[in-house]
């Protein structure tokens, strides 16, 4: 079977692909071995992934709501001294109190008693026009596209493989040789703390949702939202504008939350507008 990025044989494959990172609260959306190759597999780990996990923005996103690495640990949350504006690490560790890594200045200062608490910052940005942020996303809507069709077919991968409406998504999210920097839309479409509840009536922490957006032009979206930030990523290119269209259509409602979005799970060759 060829791996559904850089087309080589990927039969051989020892890893599993999770489509969204472990350490973003995935764990059911898993291709199996074959799909991806144990080398883009490996560069999108530690050249995408990595660099996403450790922007600020998803670091403190973690921190805050608990989401735990595949090795089960929280990542160090920031902490801004007030009167310093130095920026502490926070850990929390099971069965431990949680711990503040200072500098040797604003020890002295809360020694003093002159700073008598810390500011946990909300306001970190979301990465907006982040060319890696962008990767991310393209990676994560082609392993989307892939596992909807293995749900249906696993014979389809060579399908997709070979699809050539989607090289440049898969070009752009695995190698980026034009060194390009695709447009995606985002904002926040609930908070994120916001509830939600099973059809038993249960909550649930939604860490993440997606799905994909066909409009009327013949253009696929894929739309994820993330702790409440939606991101949408044009998955033919660097252009948003019809996605835009779309949502003043709709009222700017989220695709994940209009009726009669689903994409389906068969790949229809002429999906993407060139
Ligand atoms: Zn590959």
């Amino acid at each position: 079977m060829k791996c559904i990025f850089c087309k080589d044989d990927a039969t051989a494959s020892k890893s599993v692909e999770h489509i969204v990172p472990e350490s973003m609260g995935n764990k059911n959306n898993i291709l199996p071995k074959g799909v991806v190759c144990d080398t883009c597999n490996n560069y999108f780990s530690l050249k995408i992934e990595k660099k996403v996990l450790e922007m600020k923005y998803f670091q403190n996103l973690r921190f805050r709501n608990g989401i735990e690495s595949k090795k089960n640990r929280i990542p160090r949350g920031i902490a801004l001294i007030p009167k310093t504006r130095y920026e502490a690490e926070v850990i929390i560790s099971e069965n431990k109190p949680f711990e503040v890594i200072l500098d040797a200045a604003s020890f002295e200062l809360i020694q003093k008693g002159e700073i008598k608490h810390l500011i946990l910052p909300f306001d970190i940005e979301y990465p907006k026009n982040d060319k890696v942020f962008s990767r991310f996303l393209a990676k994560i809507g082609v392993e989307m596209i892939a596992l909807r069709i293995l749900m249906q077919n696993r014979n389809d991968q060579n399908l997709l493989a070979t699809e050539p409406d989607l090289d440049p998504v898969r070009n752009y999210a695995r190698f980026n040789s034009k060194n390009e920097n695709w447009v995606y839309s985002s904002r926040k479409i609930y908070e994120e703390d916001e509830n939600f509840f099973l059809e038993n009536g249960k909550s649930v922490d939604m860490v993440f949702e997606c799905d994909f957006l066909a409009t009327q032009e013949g253009e696929l979206y894929f739309v994820i939202a993330i702790k409440g930030i939606e991101f949408a990523l044009n998955m033919a290119g660097s252009s948003i504008e019809g996605y835009e269209n779309w949502l003043r259509e709709n009222d700017h409602i989220s695709p994940l939350y209009s009726k009669g979005r689903h994409f389906g799970y068969k790949l229809t060759p002429n999906f993407l507008k060139k």
